[in-house]
């Protein structure tokens, strides 16, 4: 256990922003776990996390059939978004060239659905949890500091 830190928003704006000041933190070959159900808000504060990051939002989307994206951000660097939801297991990373991802310098990576391929995360992984209180309300844990714990 870490550093926990709750917020709650009350609309899509109020998610991406959290994510826009989150992003201020992050540093090249920084994983992000994101975690909750369907509708909880976990692209929609990708999408924060690429604005803040100086990507283009609009690029952001549930990637339906695609299970990774990767979007251009400041400095010539690379937000890679994962969608493990149809991956059946860790064997399947391979196809995605997970261990290339993983050790790029100039990527941050953020995965949906992490528990999907808990066993081949990193020991160092900043977890978000997202839970969906009401139709507009999202409680949302960032834990800055998660290891061993993972998925
Ligand atoms: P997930 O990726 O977790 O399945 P999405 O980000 O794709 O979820 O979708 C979240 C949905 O919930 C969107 O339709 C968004 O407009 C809506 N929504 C309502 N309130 C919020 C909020 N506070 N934060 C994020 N999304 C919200
Ligand atoms: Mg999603």
């Amino acid at each position: 256990m870490g550093a926990l830190v709750n917020t709650v928003t009350h609309n899509e704006q109020e998610t991406i922003d959290l994510a826009i000041q989150f992003a201020r933190s992050l540093e090249p070959m920084h994983v992000i776990t994101l975690k909750g159900d369907l509708g909880a808000g976990k692209t929609c504060f990708v999408r924060g996390l690429c604005e803040g990051l100086g990507g283009d939002p609009t690029q952001v989307n549930s990637p339906t059939f695609t299970i990774v994206q990767e979007y251009i951000i400041a400095n010539n660097k690379r937000l890679i978004h994962i969608d493990a939801y149809r991956l059946l297991g860790e064997d399947e990373l391979e196809t995605i060239g997970w261990d290339e991802l993983l050790s790029d310098r100039d990527s941050i990576i953020a995965i949906e659905w992490p528990t999907r391929i808990a066993n081949a995360l990193p020991n160092e992984v900043i977890a978000i949890t997202f839970d969906h209180v009401g139709l507009h309300t999202r409680s949302i844990t960032i834990d800055q500091s998660s290891s061993g714990d993972k998925a």
